[in-house]
């Protein structure tokens, strides 16, 4: 009976939401320029719906595309015409899909009690992530609290874990899930917290930390797009606004910041998905940071992350002028992959964004450096493209654990230093 009812429930999630079948994943490589501009003009092409996973933007990075059923042939197509070589990494995306929503369901545990019972190895729903923000403030009220820094357009708070032993304190920020559908993130940001009221007063390095500055960790920094990632359509990315005068909703919100806001690396188009917003600064969800930040006056680190592609990158996504602070965030930057391979073997490429990944124009850690927080980073966690964003839950801590080693060299740097 009670296998009729899981069985039940299952089919129920999955007619309720967008689905992927026979959704491919295509990984495309251009060896030359013009093999780039051409995928530049296929990525125009909307009637095709591509989700670029990863753009065309440079031809030394590979391209990932998600190609629905019903544009497969003609991008097959087009590809062999111009001899362009691509190899499948998904062969049906809701395959994937299905499978991690099977085992979120089969994983579902009563409702923690405290948060050693919660499962930092599933993925798990917004309310969920609330509940254990709320879960861990009771726990330890004299070390974490819950700031509401905003509310999302939709109206839900946007919850800000707030770790701290004294008053007027310098802060370092983390943030997660900024993209919602890069569900490694939040899950991770999760085990981070725990990670950290765990270790304060036990690990010297953590407990030195946090005698001298806050930590901020937004968790699920766009709860519009990650309740609609569990609702409705998996591979959301944007936030939920409407956009007057289209029928494509949100904005990316790591392309609506006012830093070389609307310039290369960004689109105009609402129905693109780094559409830049109509103004920067547009999306509540942006706008909260903007206004924590600049009230707050004295942050020190500010640590944005997604994933996949595994980077850790620094300003500028906007301009090829090297920051002034290049050659010490570079060497900081190798101190931290150094220490997160060291764990598992994890390799990750660093450097600045627009040398490393591409030009991406009003990204947040852009942002925040011009507002003169030195230690501005960016993570794209794991993987490098097999799973990208349906990275297995079993992955989850593992994840945690390595990028936690480079946050740490972060924050220490951060403390020896400001
Ligand atoms: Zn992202």
């Amino acid at each position: 009976m009670k296998g009729l009812f899981l069985l039940l429930a299952l089919s129920v999630a999955v007619f309720a939401k967008e689905t992927f079948v026979g959704h491919q994943v295509l990984r495309i490589t251009a060896k030359n320029e013009a093999e780039l501009v051409l995928l530049k003009e296929l990525s125009q092409q909307e009637h095709l719906q591509l989700d670029f996973w990863m753009e065309p933007i440079d031809e030394s990075l590979p391209i990932d595309v998600r190609v629905p059923f019903k544009s497969l042939q003609p991008v097959r197509s087009f590809l062999g015409y111009n001899e362009i070589h691509y190899n499948i990494l998904i062969e049906d995306l809701q395959a994937l899909l299905e499978k991690e929503q099977q085992e979120m369901i089969s994983s579902r545990a009563p409702e923690p009690r405290s948060t050693d019972d919660f499962d930092y190895a599933s993925y798990h729903t917004l309310s969920e992530i609330y509940s254990f923000i709320d879960l861990l403030v009771q726990e330890k009220p004299n070390l974490v609290s819950k700031v509401v820094i905003g509310q999302s357009y939709e109206g839900r708070p946007l919850n800000v874990l707030k770790f701290s032993t004294g008053a007027n304190r310098p802060g370092i920020w983390i943030d997660t899930g900024i993209h919602s559908r890069e569900w490694v993130t939040q899950a991770s940001g999760t085990w981070f917290a725990k990670k950290i009221v765990d270790d304060y007063g036990r690990d010297a390095a953590l407990t030195a930390i946090l005698d001298k500055f806050d930590i901020f960790l937004e968790i699920v920094t766009n709860p519009d797009g990650f309740q609609y990632t569990h609702s409705s359509n998996r591979m959301w990315r944007k936030t939920r606004k409407p956009n007057s005068g289209s029928n494509c909703v949100g904005v990316d919100p790591n392309r609506n910041w006012d830093a070389g806001f609307g310039g290369t690396g960004s689109s105009g188009s609402p129905c693109s998905e780094t559409y830049r917003g109509p103004y920067a600064h547009s999306e509540p969800e942006v706008k909260a940071i903007v206004d924590f930040v600049q009230s707050h006056g004295n942050l020190k680190a500010f640590v944005s992350i997604h994933s996949y592609s595994q980077m850790l990158l620094y300003p500028y996504g906007y301009t090829r002028t090297p920051c002034k602070d290049q050659a010490e965030l570079h060497e900081l930057a190798k101190k931290a992959v150094t220490d997160l391979k060291s764990l598992y073997g994890t390799s990750y490429k660093y450097g600045s964004i627009i040398s490393t990944i591409y030009q991406a124009s009003g990204g947040t850690i852009d942002w925040t450096y011009d507002q003169g927080i030195k230690y501005s980073y960016t993570f794209e966690l794991r993987d490098t493209g097999f799973y990208g964003f349906l990275l297995p839950a079993k992955q989850i801590i593992p994840t945690a654990q390595e990028t936690w080693l480079a946050l740490m060299a972060i924050m220490e740097h951060t403390k020896n230093n400001s």
